[in-house]
């Protein structure tokens, strides 16, 4: 394994001179990833890059949350907003649609795309906020960045386990007043959050057409 820097949530000192791209999924995720690894000195640039928050209204509210997280910290954003297209998105996943398949490949795809930018931007080290997320398949987040980690020359991946910071983060993102997305991001995730609400409804309309007999 190349020379990934994996404390296993342990704080680990800044090497001199590194350069870190954050992928943001979002700023609720992000604003404790980034007061962490500032605290260990790391030089953070944000890194806003989700094709998979759909319809675009809810990609455009997590892209201002995650400005205002950035700007709280005073850190530099790059905006990966050509990434955003929805058929193109929805045709990747086809044949991989539901989970796990999908959200592996959902994720690995945006560590791709953060080990690509952090290369472009002559970054040192690349991570994802996504690793703060209880709900978000952290394996699959860690093996992405790990086979990347220092491929052709590239930037390393940088390891962090932030789930324990949990709550820690959900405190933090209501004191920044952060806005906070009801739903993982993609429009399967957007249904699954509301088909409780849809059934019930199917429900009452039935009892009502029965009573009405
Ligand atoms: S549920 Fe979340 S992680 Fe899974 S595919 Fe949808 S947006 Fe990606």
């Amino acid at each position: 394994m190349p020379d990934t820097l994996r404390a296993e949530g342990a704080p680990q000192a800044a090497p001199a001179g590194a350069r870190l791209l954050m992928h943001m999924c979002c700023g609720p995720c992000a604003c404790i990833c980034i007061q962490r690894l500032q605290a260990e000195g790391w030089n953070i640039t944000g890194y806003y890059m989700n094709p998979n928050i759909q319809p675009l209204a809810e990609y455009l509210r997590r892209r201002e949350a995650a400005g205002q997280c950035a700007e709280h910290f005073g850190i530099p954003m790059v905006y990966g907003d050509e990434a955003w297209d929805l058929t193109a998105w929805l045709r990747q996943v086809q044949g991989r649609d539901t989970p796990p398949e999908r959200c592996g490949w959902c994720v690995s795809s945006r560590m791709e795309g953060a080990f690509a930018k952090a290369r472009e931007l002559g970054c040192t080290h690349f991570f994802s906020s996504l690793l703060y997320s209880r709900y978000q398949p952290h394996e699959a987040i860690r093996e992405a960045g790990e086979r990347l980690s220092g491929k052709d020359g590239g930037p390393l991946f940088l390891y962090r386990d932030f789930r324990p910071d949990w709550q820690a983060g959900i405190d933090l993102s209501i004191e920044l007043g952060l806005y906070r997305q009801p739903y993982c991001g993609c429009v399967y995730s957007e249904a699954e959050r509301y088909a409780k609400k849809l059934k019930r409804l199917v429900q009452a309309q039935a009892r009502q057409g029965a009573k009405a007999q």
